[in-house]
């Protein structure tokens, strides 16, 4: 989508701090880390939030939550333990109209979120 940040680092358009992407997902370390570790996941396909999936994104968002997965391995978290987490809409603070998962690790992460 033409004014889509995040379809922009898909593309290449955009610089970012990319640590994996393939055909069907871009993950990248997010500017503004809230953990050590902090990257955004997100599908190549546009899609503007969670309310806009359909089935047919249900291939994709499983494999990005595995992508996501595979990264805290690679990161060195994946025991010690980790989050990802979806913002949909304005009470969630969602600020990017592109589904995305934040992976965030590398120290104790509270419960329930603010
Ligand atoms: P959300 O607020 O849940 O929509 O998450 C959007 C995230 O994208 C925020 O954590 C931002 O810091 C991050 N972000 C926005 N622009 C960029 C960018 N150019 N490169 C990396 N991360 C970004």
């Amino acid at each position: 989508m033409a004014d889509c940040i995040f379809c922009k680092i898909a593309a290449g358009e955009i610089k970012s701090n990319i640590v994996h992407q393939d055909e069907q997902v871009v993950a990248f370390r997010d500017i503004n880390p809230q953990a050590p570790t902090h990257i955004v996941v997100i599908p190549r396909v546009h899609v503007a939030s969670l309310n806009n999936l359909g089935p047919e994104h249900d291939h994709v968002v499983g494999y990005l939550v595995r992508v996501a997965a595979q990264i805290a391995e690679d990161e060195g978290f994946s025991e010690q333990g980790y989050r990802i987490v979806a913002n949909c809409g304005p009470d969630a603070g969602q600020s990017v109209d592109h589904v995305h998962f934040h992976l965030l690790g590398g120290r104790s992460l509270r419960w329930p979120p603010g």
